[in-house]
């Protein structure tokens, strides 16, 4: 209940699909989004080519996708990542992940690799496999139009790439409803690499609770005490551009390729200024009263956005002091498919090397600071690799391999995956929990507030990260939004007359925590090791700007320290293995 109990599985090399009932056991102890990918990457595909046919891209939602609990627009998508090569899940909202609950299907699991550019066509139980060859080559915004236009139905929804994923950059991302992505990772060049356009879904197939009156009870309740919230009506007014200002203040807001925490034309690129600049308008996904999405018309662009994490790397990281720039910039990337956070880390890295003379040839683009038509230039040429553009294309890791030189101390990624919105040199919490996750995504947790605290000590760092990236696992499984700020302990009612589940908070921590040994297991297996668990250099030897190592260095020896006891209390060898008892414990 809650889910509709059925499941794709479609090869794409042989154009088969079967239609399968989803395990009982799968959902209850995986429950969906996150947990449910990462089982079934697990089970299927535990050592895939990242770009093989036979790394899966398991489109993936959870049981409160599609229902009537608040932000129940979010979705998952689980793979392998061509960017790390690490386990992957990546989030977003709009329709399509409610669409998709609609056509009939929990999850749908795509393998294989078509000969020719094809579109799947997804509607109440039936699947069909389209040619796609008049759209290849076309953006996300046009592939998007047309297809709907092309399949009217009850309400379509497309998730597509752009010519990024085409391309197999290695930060491509997915687009979902024109304004939404599927983002990180470079999931886009999996879509592509499977020679795959599209995914359109459709239907009207309706959700069943387990048992309704108590359900809509429950979730009326949680609903009022969503909507009543002081942080929830603030981030309605703001968005997540709120960030912006509170970044600043708290001061680490990544600016400068990461070399400052603060931005002296900050103003200019604030949620304030883009409200006005950019007449913003209150949008919300599916069924969303928070409505924290800001639907921006300026000149011939029409886009939601910019989120804060796009501004602070295509603003405020690369000295970018306009907020219709950054919109520009937002605008090329949704189109041509590429990652706004990979993508804007990598042109302020761009940047850096560009001012330290490090390569001779630029293709006569001139990228100094807050230059907005360099980096558009070089954001056109990533997506098609054309010239210089080529050597950016996949990323700051593998960009500063090709450059050399010492580039890999200010390439700002762990393990490959560009560090989000939060400047370590500003917050140390964030810096730990980044390289401890099963990879450095913007959405394992934010504990910025708990380090600026007037009580938060040192030692409060690793049990914070352990709690933190469990009950994230929880939420990204279920699935609600970051923004949603109701505890487990109200959800978890909710959760068990929807779907008939008996869960309680520590039984749902333990999923939880099976997630993160899972994932680990997964990463160990596919050539992670515990000497990747690191900052990169840049963060051992510049001073501390903000946070409680304001004016000191961190000291590498110290931040292994931290590591090691994240390690301990997981119950990790010192290496950071997970033991076959502990595994065991867990089911694994
Ligand atoms: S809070 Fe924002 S991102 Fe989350 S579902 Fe609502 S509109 Fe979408």
């Amino acid at each position: 209940m809650a889910y509709t109990g059925k499941c794709a599985f479609i090869d794409l090399s042989t154009g088969d699909h079967k239609v399968r009932e989803a395990e009982k056991h799968m959902l209850e102890n995986y429950l969906g989004g996150k947990g449910l990918g990462f089982g079934l990457l697990e089970n299927y595909a535990p050592n895939p080519d990242p770009l093989g046919p036979e790394n899966p891209l398991i489109f993936v939602n959870g049981p409160f996708t599609g229902t009537k609990v608040q932000t129940s627009a979010r979705t998952c998508l689980v793979t392998r990542s061509p960017l790390t090569g690490s386990i992957h899940d990546s989030h977003c909202g709009g329709h399509f992940g409610p669409r998709l609950k609609a056509s009939g299907f929990d999850f749908v699991f795509i393998t294989g690799k078509s000969a020719e550019p094809v579109y799947l066509y997804i509607k109440n139980g039936n699947i069909a496999i389209r040619d796609a060859s008049g759209l290849w080559g076309k953006g996300i915004f046009h592939t998007n139009d047309e297809l709907k236009r092309q399949h009217p139905g009850i309400d379509p929804r497309v998730a597509c790439i752009g010519p990024a994923g085409e391309n197999l950059v290695r930060i491509a991302c997915i687009g979902v409803d024109r304004d939404r992505q599927y983002g990180r990772g470079g999931v886009g060049a999996v879509m592509g690499s499977k020679n795959l356009k599209a995914v359109v879904v459709d239907g009207d197939t309706a959700i069943k609770y387990h048992d309704e009156e108590l359900f809509t009870d429950l979730n009326s309740q949680l609903t009022k005490s969503i909507l009543t919230n002081e942080g929830v009506i603030y981030r309605r007014q703001k968005g997540t551009m709120k960030w912006i200002r509170q970044a600043q203040e708290y001061e680490f807001l990544p600016t400068r390729n990461f070399q400052k925490c603060q931005f002296d034309d900050f103003e200019q690129i604030s949620s304030e200024t883009c409200r006005e600049e950019l007449g913003w308008k209150d949008v919300g996904c599916y069924n969303c009263a928070i409505r924290c999405s800001k639907l921006a018309k300026w000149n011939d662009i029409e886009l939601e956005g910019p989120e804060y994490e796009t501004t602070a790397f295509l603003g405020s990281g690369c000295e970018i002091s306009s907020a219709k720039d950054v919109l520009t910039a937002n605008y090329i990337c949704d189109d041509l498919g590429i990652d706004t956070i990979s993508a804007g880390v990598t042109c302020s890295f761009a940047m850096e090397c560009y001012e330290k003379g490090l390569m001779k040839d630029w293709d006569g683009l001139e990228l100094v600071w807050g230059n907005a038509e360099g980096q558009q230039e070089l954001l056109r040429k990533m997506a098609f690799r054309q010239g210089v553009g080529a050597v950016f294309a996949d990323g700051t890791r593998i960009a500063s391999q090709k450059i050399g030189q010492g580039s890999d101390e200010f390439a700002i990624n762990i393990f490959g995956m560009e560090m989000s919105g939060v400047n370590p040199l500003g917050c140390l919490t964030m810096g730990v929990a980044l390289s401890v996750a099963d990879f450095a995504s913007h959405t394992r947790l934010w504990l910025t507030e708990a380090e600026m605290g007037p009580d938060f000590k040192i030692e409060d760092i690793p049990p914070s990260v352990v709690v933190g990236l469990d009950t994230v696992n929880i939420r990204n499984s279920m699935i609600v939004c970051d923004f949603v700020p109701s505890g487990l302990e109200e959800l978890v009612p909710v959760l068990n007359a929807a779907t008939g589940f008996d869960h309680t908070v520590d039984s749902l921590l333990k999923i939880g925590t099976r997630l993160t040994h899972l994932a680990r297991r997964y990463n160990l297996r596919n050539g992670r090791t515990h000497s990747d668990d690191i900052m990169p250099e840049r963060f051992f030897k510049e001073t501390s700007c903000s946070g409680f190592m304001r004016g000191r260095v961190v000291d590498k020896k110290m931040f292994n320290g931290l590591i090691k006891e994240y390690y301990a209390l997981r119950g990790w060898d010192e290496q950071g293995r997970p033991p076959v008892d502990v595994l065991k414990n867990y089911g694994l």
